[in-house]
C-alpha cells in the first residue's frame, strides 16, 4: 500500500487505517515522548517561573505514583518493598532538587536540568567500580524518566491547548482519557491495531481517528493544518481550499446523517418480519449513561470498570467505587446495567501486577488477577453488591478460562454477601452473576458455562485475539486479527447454542457489536442482544430495521460455511451496499 504522496498542489497526503469515524480539522499537535532529553534546551526568563512550577507538579505526581506502588508493594513482599523505598529515597533528596531548581533558575528547561543533574550523579556512581553503588545508578535513571515523563504529560497540557489533532508515535488508554480533557479534535499515530483499548475509547468519545500512518511525527510539524478522515483513514497535510471546502462538506454531511438517525430512537427494535432485539450501551463513566438513553438505549450491557482505574491511576476505596457504579445504576434504572469486574493487565491499567510480563496479553489479566489480589476483588465486589440496592445490576467476570475461575469468583462474591448482611447494608441477593466468553476455552466450554453463569457475554475483541494468536494492538499482524474470520464467527454461534440449550442470555459486546456491516449475520447466528458504544447504536438499529430475519439465518449459513476471512467479507460488502442504499432512500 502506497502510505504517502505529494499531490500536484504540494499538499501532503497520508494513508493508515482509520481507527474512530468521523472527520476532524484542525492544527497538529506532535507529541514524541520517546525523544531523547535535550541537557542544553534553554527556555526564555519570562519562562523561568513556569519550568520551577512545572518540576514541582511533575514531583508530586512521581511521590504520589511511588506512594501507591508502595502500598502495593507490601503485598508482594521485602524485596518490591525495598525497592521502592530506594526509589522513593532517589525521588526525595532535596540536594537533588536545590540543584535542578538551581539550573532552571539558569535559564535550562525543567526536563534538561533534570537529566543534566541525575546524569551527573549516575556517572559518579558508574565510576565508582563498586556493584552496590552501581545498582544505585540505575535507581537514578528510573527516577529521573519517571519525572520527566511526568514533565512531558504536563508539557502536552500546557502547550497543546485545546482544539488540535495529537500526532504521536502511540499513544496509551491513558492519553486517551487525558485527550478529552484537552478537547482534542481527533489523533493519529503511528502504530496501534483498531482494537486496542486506545481505539474503543475514541470511538466511545466519537473523537476521529487514523493509525498505522507511517512516519507521521517525521512528516508533519506542530501548527501544521490538518485533515483527519477517521471514515476513510487519510490524512491530509496543509490541504489546499479546494480540499477544506470539499472535507468541511462531507462533515456537514456526516451531520445531517446523524440527526436522520436521531429519527429511529422511539421506534422499537425489530427486524422487517417482527424478530425483536434488544439494543444496550457500552459505558465508561456516568456521563456516558445519558447519551446511551438518549440515542434509546434499552440497558447498559458493559461498564468497563477498569476505565475508572486509569482515570484515577489508583485503585479506588470501597466508598468511591460505590458512588461510581450507584451513579450509573441510578441514570440507567429501571434498565439493567452491567459492571464488568476491573479487567486489569494487558494494555490496560497495570498497576499490581508484580513484574514486567513478557506476553502481557497472556498474563495476569482480568480474572485471574481479581483472583491473585482477592483483596481488590472483594472491595469491588462489595461496592457493586451496595450499588444494586434498586435491582437492576448484573456483576460479569472479565478473561475467564477455566470453570475454577467462575467458582472461586462466586465463592468469593458469597463471602462479600454475608459481610454485607452482617453489617446489615442492603443489597439485591439475588445479583445475577455472568462471564465473558472472550477466550477459545470459555467459547469451546460455553455449554459448560452456561450451567454455572447467569448469562454469557461475547467479547469478540479478546475472543478474536485468542482464536487468531494475534495481539489486537500490534499493528504487524493488523492483517491478521479479523474478528469476521470464519473461525470467531463458528464459535459465535456454538456460544449462541450452548446458551440456547440451557436457557441463557447471550449478548455482544466487543466491537464487533458496532460494526454495522456485522449486523446482519450476528442476527442471524441468534443474537438477541447487542451492546455497543452509544455512539453507534442508531447506525445498528438501522440495519435491524431493515433487515429481514430468514435472509439473515440464510446470510448466517452462508458465512459459516466461509474458508476465509475475505469470502466473508465479500459477502457482508455486498450486503452493505444493498442495504445502504434501502436505508437512505
Ligand atoms: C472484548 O474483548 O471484546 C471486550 C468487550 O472486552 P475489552 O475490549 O475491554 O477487552
Ligand atoms: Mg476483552
Amino acid at each position: 500500500m502506497q502510505t504517502r504522496h505529494h499531490e500536484a498542489s504540494g499538499r501532503l497526503v497520508l494513508k493508515g487505517v482509520p481507527a474512530s469515524s468521523g472527520i476532524a480539522i484542525g492544527k497538529a499537535f506532535v507529541l514524541d515522548a520517546d525523544l531523547p532529553v535535550d541537557a542544553t534546551e534553554r527556555v526564555t526568563p519570562d519562562r523561568i517561573a513556569n519550568e520551577l512550577q512545572r518540576f514541582q507538579s511533575a514531583l508530586e505526581s512521581v511521590t504520589t505514583e511511588l506512594t501507591q506502588a508502595m502500598e502495593l508493594a507490601v503485598h508482594e513482599g521485602a524485596t518490591a518493598v525495598s525497592i521502592v523505598e530506594s526509589f522513593q529515597l532517589v525521588a526525595s533528596d532535596a540536594l537533588v532538587h536545590q540543584s535542578i531548581a538551581q539550573h532552571i533558575a539558569s535559564g535550562l528547561s525543567a526536563e534538561a536540568s533534570v537529566a543534566r543533574e541525575f546524569d551527573a550523579h549516575k556517572t559518579v556512581l558508574y565510576r565508582s567500580g563498586d556493584a552496590f553503588l552501581r545498582s544505585r545508578a540505575q535507581d537514578l535513571e528510573f527516577v529521573k524518566e519517571r519525572i520527566i515523563a511526568a514533565l512531558r504529560k504536563r508539557m502536552l497540557s500546557h502547550a497543546q491547548g485545546t482544539d488540535s489533532i495529537v500526532v504521536a508515535p502511540h499513544v496509551t488508554p491513558q492519553d486517551m482519557l487525558f485527550f478529552k480533557t484537552t478537547q482534542t479534535l481527533g489523533y493519529l499515530t503511528e502504530v496501534g491495531g483498531i482494537n486496542s483499548h486506545v481505539c474503543i475509547l475514541a470511538r466511545d468519545m466519537g473523537i476521529p481517528a487514523v493509525i498505522g500512518v507511517a512516519q507521521a511525527t517525521e512528516n508533519i510539524c506542530t501548527g501544521s493544518l490538518l485533515i483527519v478522515d477517521g471514515f476513510s483513514g487519510v490524512v491530509v497535510v496543509d490541504p489546499d481550499e479546494a480540499t477544506l471546502v470539499e472535507y468541511q462538506q462531507k462533515m456537514t454531511q456526516a451531520e445531517a446523517y446523524r440527526e436522520k438517525l436521531g429519527e429511529l430512537v422511539h421506534k422499537p427494535t425489530e427486524t422487517t418480519d417482527g424478530v425483536r432485539l434488544a439494543l444496550l450501551a457500552n459505558v465508561d463513566e456516568p456521563d456516558n449513561v445519558d447519551d446511551a438513553m438518549m440515542a434509546g438505549a434499552e440497558g447498559v450491557g458493559l461498564v468497563r470498570t477498569e476505565y475508572l482505574l486509569m482515570r484515577l491511576g489508583r485503585y479506588p476505596t470501597e466508598a468511591e467505587q460505590t458512588a461510581w457504579y450507584l451513579d450509573i445504576a441510578q441514570r440507567t434504572y429501571p434498565s439493567q446495567v452491567t459492571f464488568r469486574a476491573f479487567d486489569v493487565g494487558s494494555d490496560k491499567f497495570r498497576q499490581g501486577i508484580p513484574h514486567v510480563e513478557d506476553n502481557p496479553a497472556l498474563g495476569l489479566r482480568g480474572v485471574r488477577f481479581l483472583l491473585y489480589r482477592p483483596d481488590l476483588f472483594q472491595q469491588q465486589v462489595c461496592a457493586v453488591l451496595r450499588a444494586s440496592i434498586h435491582g437492576n445490576v448484573r456483576l460479569m467476570l472479565p478473561m475467564v478460562s477455566t470453570l475454577e475461575e467462575v467458582e472461586r469468583s462466586k465463592a468469593l462474591i458469597e463471602e462479600c454477601k454475608q459481610h454485607l448482611a452482617s453489617q446489615g447494608v442492603e443489597f439485591d441477593a439475588s445479583m445475577p452473576v455472568g462471564m465473558m466468553i472472550e477466550t477459545p476455552a470459555a467459547a469451546m466450554m460455553a455449554d459448560l458455562f452456561a450451567q454455572h453463569a447467569d448469562f454469557l457475554s461475547i467479547g469478540t475483541n479478546d475472543l478474536a485475539q485468542y482464536a487468531l494468536a494475534t495481539d489486537r494492538t500490534n499493528d504487524l499482524v493488523a492483517d491478521i486479527f479479523d474478528p469476521m474470520h470464519p473461525a470467531v464467527i463458528r464459535m459465535v454461534h456454538m456460544i449462541v447454542q450452548a446458551a440456547r440449550t440451557h436457557n441463557k442470555s447471550v449478548s455482544v459486546c466487543g466491537e464487533m457489536a458496532g460494526h454495522a456491516s456485522a449486523t446482519e449475520m450476528l442476527v442471524g447466528l441468534g443474537i438477541t442482544e447487542l451492546s455497543v458504544t452509544p455512539r453507534l447504536l442508531l447506525e445498528v438499529k438501522r440495519r435491524i430495521l431493515h433487515a429481514n430475519y430468514n435472509d439473515c439465518v440464510l446470510l448466517a449459513e452462508q458465512l459459516l460455511n466461509c474458508a476465509t476471512v475475505k469470502d466473508v467479507h465479500r459477502i457482508l460488502d455486498s450486503l452493505s451496499v444493498s442495504s445502504k442504499n434501502d436505508l437512505l432512500a
